[in-house]
């Protein structure tokens, strides 16, 4: 299975990725989890990203474009991955195609889980992760057992930076004006699996796994 899951901030693709990456034994490549790893680490790299990030902004396509072709190229990609949050311009698109090219091998499916602004500020705002392991929570749709606390490693969940008002808005509109002409560009590939993302956390994951295994 070589997967991209595709959608505005706040849709569901990490929440997805993780059930879908367990499901296919496939590793979990998200460039906006490299971005945040590197800005904890406090490299070159996260350096770089920072100001775009904490602005909503995306990072430059020439820092995100070596990464993941440097992803891909790591041995347990042989038998797929999926890609979360990459590619997000046509020009990622682009230099990702050439690299799959000179790999030989493609894409089978683009996974776009679309919901309306208002669902997405709500689920963007009230998202709650755990600074050690990710993990992924929201206030109100998907709460950890302990308030305010990880199931997993019992870390202090933390709110992520963007993930406030105004950022989040301006990811939105970032995501429209640079992202969305992708859902063409995989359209005419053939590529495009359209979920419905307003859909329980369950539900979408059932419909994915039902289409992807048609
Ligand atoms: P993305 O990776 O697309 O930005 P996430 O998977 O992190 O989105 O989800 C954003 C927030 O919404 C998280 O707090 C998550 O727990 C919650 N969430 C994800 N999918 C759903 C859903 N189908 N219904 C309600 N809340 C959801
Ligand atoms: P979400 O989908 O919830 O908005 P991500 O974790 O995927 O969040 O991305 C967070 C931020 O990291 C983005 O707003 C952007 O600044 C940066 N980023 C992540 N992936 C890319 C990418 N492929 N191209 C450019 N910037 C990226």
């Amino acid at each position: 299975m070589r997967l991209v899951i595709l959608g505005p901030p706040g849709a569901g693709k990490g929440t997805q990725a993780d059930s879908i990456i367990k499901r296919y034994d496939i590793p979990h490549i998200s460039t906006g989890d490299i971005f945040r790893e590197n800005i904890k680490n406090e490299t070159e790299l996260g350096k770089e990203c920072k100001g775009f990030m904490d602005k909503g902004l995306l990072v430059p396509d020439d820092l995100v474009v070596s990464i993941v072709q440097d992803r891909l190229s790591k041995s347990d990609c042989q038998n797929g991955f999926l890609l979360d949050g990459f590619p997000r311009t046509v020009g990622q698109a682009v230099s990702l195609d050439a690299e799959l090219d000179k790999m030989g091998i493609k894409l089978d499916k683009v996974i776009n889980i679309e919901a309306d602004k208002e669902i997405l500020v709500e689920r963007a705002i009230g998202r709650r992760v755990c600074p050690s392991c990710g993990a992924t929570y929201h206030i109100k749709f998907n709460r950890p057992q302990e308030e305010g606390q990880c199931d997993l490693d019992g870390s202090k969940l933390i709110q992520r930076e963007d993930d406030v008002e105004e950022t989040v808005a301006t990811r939105i509109q970032v995501y429209l004006d640079q992202t969305l002409p992708l859902i063409n560009y995989y359209g005419a590939q053939g590529l495009l699996l359209n979920i419905d993302g307003t859909q329980s956390i369950d539900a979408i994951f059932d419909q994915i796994v039902q289409e992807l295994e048609r």
